[in-house]
């Protein structure tokens, strides 16, 4: 292994390559992709920058953490042995028994052995002469291999605010993905959350348990929804089991792989009396279902949405006793459905405890932190602790922070500026043997679902090159075009789009990611899946292969 800080043109000939393919990242994507790679009697090496397996359930350990997604549609599908050796606890999981089940994983198929743990990619260049990825760790070793596989997830790289003076801070302090491996005590302590979305809902709900006082800093609110979980049963779980296939095959068919899709009705073909009842129920059901399984309209039709964003927003009224607190918690910028919608379990009835306060910081903004705590426009609070949910640089952040240069050295930051452009959501053009997992523009949904059809389309792709003695897979620039093109189109009418979320490009925390863009496919998963097969069946006609 040589050592190298700057890239540089290679002389190796691909006979001293380290490696056949190089995956980034030891994640849901990451762990499958080894273990099919290796089935093709491959040389693979995953680099992983934590130290241990699991990707988003290894760093996403802040009290609360939890599925959305029902425990058993989430796991992997491809092992009998694993489907019946594996137990769910929970319907849906809380992290530590995801992250168990990650592990036990990597050691059911001996998957450590080949990943480099502590090992955080800065770069990774393209070398024409031989048909191959240079990749450099941050401690500057280096690795070379014929493929790049980008496993480095879709919700995994950081992100704090801009807020003056959060260094300063004295106390403990904690961004919800860099979470301690040790537990964090909140008894009796003077608590902050900063950030409302998904991670924050379930990290509020959590700390208001036990914390001695709780100030929650708001600037979005967010409609969020009953998660109603539950702890499964023995005899739940043997019923579980019997039904994998047909769960998985039900996945396959839905919109976005969840075990809900959209009811074939529309919001006005019902009754106001069936449409309330229809409301209730999903209210009262588990996960999902009311974003996922709602009118098939009511993430298009203005009217439509309106109907359940005003139901879900006389739920609030009804669960928070105080009204201004209530209204503070409505969203008034976004319709229900367009942004992720957080699960939550007793959220709003957290602000009727006498020791939480919700602070609205587009009332009163933050100024900054201080040693002792946060300043904000018209007081100074004092906290032992703070919690940042500020969330993540979502989709192309884990891209952005590694250097990856293509042919010419081109880079991918440069060549996505104003928005990805990709092929299938996992190649670029100018970036010939770099396959994306879960890259941008690929369907997301219940995301292990993806997952796999992802990985198992890369690894037909490179079955089918070292089959053919092909050495240099690439897109065209005609099909990248199209791909784009028909990624935006899918995007059209959907009120998703007409907002600042993470879904579409948008962080005020970060710098340049003030312009909307389309980063995800938002067609069906079927759709996306029918695509990928027609290219494979094909015989890859529309990739440049030589
Ligand atoms: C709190 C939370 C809850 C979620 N809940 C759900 C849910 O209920 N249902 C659902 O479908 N999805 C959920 N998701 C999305 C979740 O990210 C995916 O389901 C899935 O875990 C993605 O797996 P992955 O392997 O693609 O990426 P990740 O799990 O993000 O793994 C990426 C890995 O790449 C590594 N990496 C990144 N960059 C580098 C680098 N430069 N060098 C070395 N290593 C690197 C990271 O350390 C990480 O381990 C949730 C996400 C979060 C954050």
């Amino acid at each position: 292994m040589a050592t190298l800080t700057e890239p540089r043109t290679s002389t190796a000939t691909a006979a001293d390559l380290d490696y056949d393919a190089i995956i980034i990242g030891a994640g849901i994507s990451g762990l499958y992709q080894l273990y099919r790679l290796r089935e093709l009697g491959l040389r693979v090496l995953v680099l992983e920058a934590g130290t241990g397996v699991g990707g988003t359930w290894y760093w996403n350990r802040y009290p609360g953490a939890r599925f959305d997604s029902e425990s058993y549609s989430y796991a992997y599908s491809f092992s009998k042995e694993l489907l019946d050796e594996w137990n769910w606890n929970e319907h849906f999981a809380p992290q530590p028994e995801t992250l168990r089940y990650l592990n036990h994983v990597a050691d059911r198929f001996d998957l450590r052995r080949d990943i480099k743990f502590r090992s955080r990619v800065g770069g990774a260049y393209y070398q024409d002469a031989t048909r191959s990825w240079d990749v450099t760790l941050e401690d500057g070793a280096r690795f070379r291999s014929r493929y790049l596989i980008t496993a480095i997830g879709v919700l995994s790289a950081p992100v704090m605010p801009r807020i003056e003076g959060v260094e300063s801070f004295a106390g403990q302090a904690f961004h919800t993905a860099r979470w301690p491996h040790e537990p964090v005590s909140f008894e009796g302590k003077r608590v902050a959350v900063i950030g409302t979305g998904a991670t924050g809902v379930q990290t509020i709900q959590e700390v208001a348990k036990t914390a001695g006082h709780l100030t929650v800093f708001q600037r979005t609110p967010n409609w969020c929804t009953p998660l109603h979980n539950r702890k499964i049963t023995p005899e739940e779980m043997a019923e579980i089991r019997a039904g994998y296939p047909e769960m998985f095959k039900r996945c396959q068919e839905t919109f976005a792989c969840f075990l809900h899709t959209p009811d074939p009705r529309g919001t006005f073909e019902v009754t106001p009396e069936e449409r309330e009842a229809f409301f209730e129920r999903l209210y009262a059901s588990p996960g999902f279902g009311i974003w996922q399984g709602n009118f098939k309209d009511i993430l298009v039709n203005r009217e439509a949405n309106a109907l359940i964003s005003d139901f879900v927003a006389r739920k609030i009224r009804q669960r928070v006793k105080d009204q201004s607190v209530a209204d503070k918690l409505i969203p008034k910028d976004h319709g229900f459905g367009t942004r992720r919608v957080p699960m939550e379990t007793h959220y709003y009835e957290v602000y009727n405890q006498p020791n939480v306060k919700l602070v609205d910081i587009k009332e009163t903004p933050i100024e900054r932190v201080t040693p002792s705590g946060i300043k904000t426009s018209d007081r100074e609070y004092e906290f032992d602790i703070i919690i940042y949910a500020t969330g993540f640089d979502a989709i192309t952040g884990a891209f952005d922070r590694i250097d990856i240069r293509g042919a010419d050295g081109i880079r991918l930051k440069d060549k996505w500026h104003g928005g990805p452009r990709t092929y299938l959501g996992v190649m670029v053009e100018d970036f010939p043997n770099m396959l994306m997992l879960m890259g941008p523009h690929t369907a997301l949904g219940n995301i292990p679902r993806s997952i796999e059809y992802n990985v198992d389309w890369v690894t037909g792709l490179i079955r089918y090159a070292s089959g053919h003695g092909i050495t240099r897979v690439a897109a065209t620039p005609a099909g990248v075009a199209s791909w784009t093109d028909h990624v935006k189109a899918c995007g059209v009418g959907l009120l998703s789009n007409e907002i600042n979320s993470w879904m579409t490009g948008i962080n005020s925390n970060i710098e340049g990611k003030q312009t909307r863009i389309i980063a995800r496919y938002s067609g069906s998963a079927p759709a996306y899946r029918a695509r990928c097969d027609e290219v494979a069946a094909n015989g890859y006609r529309e990739l440049a292969l030589d």
